[in-house]
């Protein structure tokens, strides 16, 4: 039996160090990428289902790793926000956000960004002034600025989010709820809180045309968003058969690889030139 134990830890042990070793370089790493910007967005199209355009562009994050190649988020945001750095990707990614609006702006393009907020930021004080001096910095209008949360990050302190919330919303900054449906099941923040538009998550949408559940989560999401006024916008979206049950439901709006993917900055904007879905 213990000879058994001991086989184990030695074969266990050596694996653990490698692990945090493998972090303490990616820690490495991730404080040099802060510092040198090796981060970069890619901008994925959202389609107004009614107007037939892009209505705006989410942002999504990538790194450039010198030995790596381009990580996704999904690599590198969990080792993020463990060694407590989310807050300040968070405030790069901004100024990178409003400092592109501002390139935009100067070439004659007014599209709005959709930028991701990470949980632990939300809350933090004083995101609101920096906010207002970034736009001021670069001279950017507020209504190009568009910020993503999820529903735990505002309900996780339902009275200090929608203040929050409001006076992101005086400000003239447009907040949506992202991943709609996978979070905190009270829906009363949706009557309390200034949001724009509601997110529904990839998950209900990709499987909306086999199972009649998923159908009628979609529906009455559809449903109540409207009944508060709020526009709708459908996630993950791959397929035609999808595409056309949503626009029968009526929802506003759609973002998935149908339309198209994640793509470099000069790619995303040339599909403002006669983009146009299946
Ligand atoms: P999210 O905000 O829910 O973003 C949507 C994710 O779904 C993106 O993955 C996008 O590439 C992917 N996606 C879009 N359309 C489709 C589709 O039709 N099918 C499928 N299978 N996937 C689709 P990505 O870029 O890997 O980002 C993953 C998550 O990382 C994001 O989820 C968001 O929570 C976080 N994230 C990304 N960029 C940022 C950022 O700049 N800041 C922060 N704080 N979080 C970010
Ligand atoms: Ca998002
Ligand atoms: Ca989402
Ligand atoms: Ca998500």
């Amino acid at each position: 039996h213990c000879k058994r134990l001991q086989q184990r830890c030695t074969f266990y042990q050596p694996g653990m160090e490698e692990e945090s070793a493998r972090l303490l370089n990616l820690e490495k790493d991730l404080l040099l990428a802060l510092e040198q910007d090796q981060f970069v967005f890619y901008f994925q199209p959202q389609w107004d289902l009614r107007e037939q355009k892009i209505e705006a562009f989410e942002a999504l994050v990538r790194w450039e790793h010198p030995q790596k190649g381009l990580l996704m988020p999904g690599q590198f945001l969990p080792l993020v926000e463990q060694v407590g750095l989310s807050k300040e990707l968070d405030l790069l990614l901004l100024e990178k956000a409003v400092c592109t609006l501002a390139e935009w702006k100067k070439q004659g393009i007014h599209i709005p960004i959709a930028v991701n907020m990470s949980p632990v930021h939300f809350q933090v004080d004083g995101l609101k002034g920096r906010i207002q001096q970034l736009l001021l910095k670069y001279q950017v209008s507020p209504a190009v600025l568009e910020l993503e949360i999820t529903e735990n990050t505002a309900m996780s302190d339902m009275e200090k989010g929608s203040n929050y919330i409001n006076e992101l919303q005086q400000m003239g900054i447009r907040v949506s709820i992202d991943d709609f449906g996978t979070g905190y099941s009270s829906l009363g923040y949706l009557r309390k809180m200034p949001i724009d538009k509601i997110k529904i998550d990839r998950s209900f949408v990709t499987d909306m045309a086999a199972n009649d559940s998923d159908m009628m989560i979609v529906k009455t999401m559809i449903t109540l968003a409207h009944g508060l006024g709020k526009r709708i916008l459908a996630e993950g979206v791959e397929t035609e058969t999808q595409l056309q049950l949503l626009r029968t439901l009526a929802c506003d709006a759609i973002q998935g690889y149908l339309l198209a993917k994640p793509l470099p900055e000069a790619e995303a904007l040339a599909l403002l030139n006669g983009c146009t879905l299946p």
